[in-house]
């Protein structure tokens, strides 16, 4: 089966090209000059107007998460389905360990999961919650099974939290192993000597998520985080970064030559601690591990996605339905799930970065694709649109409009983040391998065609 995509601009991390894509089977065989003849097809697709874009890749979700007695709302089906609406052809999802269990019996259970029920293609990093012998062991063997990131967690004792020490034996087993350490960076220990605080002074609505958790919080985890990085002589990846002031660590340590890594997420970039405020308990639908910042902070995470001290945005899309999941907090905000619905939204909030002139085309591409499928080991066969590349393609219309909506998204949750926001630019096609997930707006696409991602090395490493 041979496709044809004709008239359209190409847009990679490198710039925009009027070209044509011939896509063989399930890859790229070739980018032609528009001039050039065109070749035999099966099937031709007119992108007149429209750019052609390598396929999103969304490299921090939550799917059917465990968390608090309750599991995130997506399935692997129905989330995968709704990142392939909003032009994501592959994730990177998180198996989590439970505390006293082996890292590779959860990569079994997360294979069990996934397996066969994705719409699009799909890897694992690895949530360690116990450091000890067999696990540092384990990691190895996760390695092996194409799993070669490991997230630790600052914050959430009694849960995910993990000690200085437990961090930096992490972190040289990782750096001796070629791994990377993804890190949320939240000093924890003290956040929850806040959180107790507000609970007893009852101060319990939704704001005081975002109130007990200052940025100064993730500022000087992230500071310690890179410090330990530095000691194991480890790659240090920041998820779901927030706050200026660890922004301004992360730059720091970039400067110095250091091998740190952070992403942000369109949250961060478009809602604000106001959103957590909003009345009614309300502001439960934005609670969120970083929780949303004051305003002023957005400007210096666009600032950082410019200059590349983010080089990452992704969604962290971990979504709890309002009624009975987010309201099992209603009197006290430290009890509603932690997590917001995202996944289907990522490309179009970063294309309206782009109208609004925060961010040009190409640089759009690169942290939404091209940069995670070189982090986490995926390029070139995903993240560029190149002869012998993967055929992941969206077709994307610039000048079309939408308004994101509960009423109109895909995602397996009662609310939207973004209610009633209008966004200019609107995907229509999405091909994951070749084949059409999303066809001219409607879907065509089928859970258990995504594969499993053996993924390689992160190749910023030098
Ligand atoms: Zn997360």
């Amino acid at each position: 089966m041979r496709t044809f995509i004709h008239n359209g601009v190409v847009v990679t991390s490198a710039g925009t090209l009027d070209a044509n894509v011939l896509i063989d089977g399930e890859k790229i065989a070739a980018v032609l000059d528009r001039d050039a003849p065109a070749p035999a097809a099966d099937q031709v697709i007119d992108a007149t107007g429209k750019y052609v874009l390598p396929g999103g890749i969304d490299v921090h979700t939550h799917m059917e998460m465990p968390f608090g007695g309750t599991f995130s709302a997506d399935t692997f089906e129905t989330g995968t389905r709704a990142a392939a609406w909003g032009g994501t052809t592959t994730i990177v999802d998180f198996a989590v360990q439970a505390k006293g269990t082996s890292l590779l019996a959860t990569l079994d259970k997360w294979h069990a999961k996934a397996d066969g029920n994705c719409d699009i293609d799909y890897g694992f990093h690895m949530i360690v919650s116990d450091v000890n012998e067999t696990t540092l062991k384990e990691m190895d063997a996760c390695i092996a099974a194409g799993v070669n990131s490991f997230k630790m967690f600052m914050a959430y004792p009694g849960v995910f939290y993990a000690t200085d020490g437990e961090i930096l034996l992490a972190m040289q087993k990782a750096a001796s192993s070629g791994a990377t350490v993804m890190m949320h960076a939240e000093n924890g220990i003290a956040i929850d000597q806040l959180v107790a605080q507000a609970i007893a002074a009852g101060r319990t609505d939704p704001v005081n998520h975002g109130l007990t958790r200052p940025p100064e919080l993730e500022g000087e985890a992230t500071s310690r985080a890179i410090t330990l990085a530095k000691v194991a002589n480890c790659p240090l990846y920041i998820v779901h970064l927030s706050a200026s002031h660890a922004l301004a660590a992360v730059a720091a340590a970039r400067d110095s030559g250091q091998n740190v890594f952070a992403e942000t997420c369109p949250q961060y970039l478009y809602l604000s601690l106001e959103d957590l405020a909003r009345p009614d308990f309300e502001g439960a639908k934005f609670v969120a591990s970083p929780p949303l910042r004051p305003a002023e902070h957005q400007d210096s995470l666009w600032r950082g996605l410019r200059t590349n001290d983010l080089s990452v945005v992704s969604t962290d899309h971990c979504p709890f339905c309002f009624k009975d999941q987010k309201e099992l907090g209603r009197g006290d905000f430290s009890k509603i799930p932690n997590g917001m619905p995202g996944v289907e939204h990522r490309m179009d909030l970063l294309h309206q970065g782009v109208v609004a002139g925060k961010l040009t085309l190409p640089r759009w591409v690169e942290v939404a694709s091209t940069t995670p499928a070189r982090m986490f080991g995926l390029y070139p066969r995903k993240g560029v649109i190149a002869a012998g590349s993967d055929a992941d393609i969206v077709i994307y219309d610039p000048a079309a409009t939408q308004t994101l909506s509960a009423a109109t998204h895909h995602m397996n949750v009662d609310y939207s983040a973004y209610e009633g926001m209008q966004i200019t630019g609107k995907v229509v096609t999405v091909l994951s391998r070749g084949r059409p997930v999303i066809a001219d707006g409607a879907y065509a696409g089928a859970s258990g065609h995504g594969q499993f991602l053996a993924r390689g090395l992160n190749q910023y490493l030098v």
